[in-house]
């Protein structure tokens, strides 16, 4: 792989070795890097593919490509309740492109250094654009926030809003949306926070209903939602007047909030300790014994599912 006659390792060094964190015990530059997890600790580990063409437009700008390589994976961590601590990058490009490698870099470290993550290592191949982000955060012991807790009676919130991401990939011309779609915001301080107050948690990427199905089947329970209390930003709120459209858009996935499920009693406390970090919490449902996830009106009747999910192989 050459950039006029530089090579992977010269690449490397350019537009990904940044100065050694604490946190890492060795960084890039070896077969494997090391870290030592905090006594106490576990780590949570997880990984997502970005592939040209599947969810992101080839003409995409690479630094929203670098943010966004980061963000679904940082998403993921605070859907555990834990605190990003470094990531690796394999990294499959048609070409070396000085320009594109030197956006996507500051993309991605413009998130990683927001939230303290050290880039430890990677891979990096010649072949049609793809992007593999792995996150390692850590979490105390025992602590983190699994699919499998939902209780009976539990309330369903989600954390800020639904629709703009999905808005913005329907065509609609907004600055605040196109940001909500290219650079997702991870809930990462809203999800430390819910480990004390949340049985269950989830972040919002497939679409609220699949996403939700995801805990209810984990936790062999169902939910009834309410149609009219998915939250909704001004923006989306004053671009999409009609509610219908506006509910596929709310369904519509890409959204990196989180949706939790909290013991009634818990939803004062969580939406006063996420209003301290500045993340609005709104019970959108509750958690039921008959499987399934449902959308319901505020009047009870049952409304036809919009939408129910990105599937790869369907
Ligand atoms: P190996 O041949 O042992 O797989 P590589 O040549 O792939 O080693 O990588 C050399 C070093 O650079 C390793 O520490 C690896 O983790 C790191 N590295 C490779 N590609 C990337 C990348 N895109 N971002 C960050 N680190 C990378
Ligand atoms: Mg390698």
């Amino acid at each position: 792989l050459t950039e006029q006659g530089v090579d992977e390792f010269a690449l490397i060094q350019r537009y990904f070795q940044r100065p050694a964190q604490p946190t890492v015990a060795l960084g890039i530059g070896d077969d494997a890097a090391l870290i030592d997890p905090p006594a106490g600790h576990q780590l949570a580990i997880c990984t997502d593919t970005l592939v040209a063409g599947r969810h992101f437009a080839p003409d995409a700008a690479g630094f929203d490509i670098g943010w966004k390589s980061l963000a679904v994976n940082l998403s993921d961590l605070a859907a555990m309740g834990a605190k990003p601590q470094s990531a690796l990058l394999a990294l499959t490009l048609p070409e070396a492109d000085a320009s594109w490698l030197k956006a996507f870099s500051e993309g991605f470290f413009a998130l990683a250094e927001a939230h303290g993550v050290a880039l430890i290592g990677g891979d990096t191949t010649r072949g049609p654009l793809s992007i593999t982000v792995t996150a390692i955060g850590m979490v105390p012991s025992g602590r983190a926030l699994r699919r499998d807790g939902a209780r009976v009676g539990d309330m369903v919130c989600v954390t800020g809003t639904l629709g703009d991401a999905a808005a913005a990939l329907s065509g609609i011309d907004s600055v605040a949306m196109a940001m909500r779609l290219h650079r997702p915001e991870p809930r990462v301080a809203a999800g430390a926070l819910l480990r004390e107050h949340a049985s269950a948690a989830i972040d919002v990427s497939d679409g609220l209903l699949a996403d939700l199905g995801h805990v209810c089947a984990a936790s062999n329970v169902g939910a009834d939602l309410r149609d009219d209390l998915l939250p909704a930003s001004e923006a989306l709120l004053a671009a999409v007047p009609d509610a219908g459209i506006r509910l596929r858009h709310q369904l519509g996935g890409d959204d990196y909030e989180l949706c939790l499920c909290l013991p009634p009693d818990n939803v004062t406390a969580a939406i006063e300790a996420l209003a301290a970090v500045g993340v609005p919490l709104h019970v959108i449902g509750r958690v039921a014994a008959e499987p399934g996830v449902r959308l319901r009106t505020a009047d009870g009747t049952l409304m036809p599912q919009a939408h129910s999910g990105y599937k790869h192989f369907e």
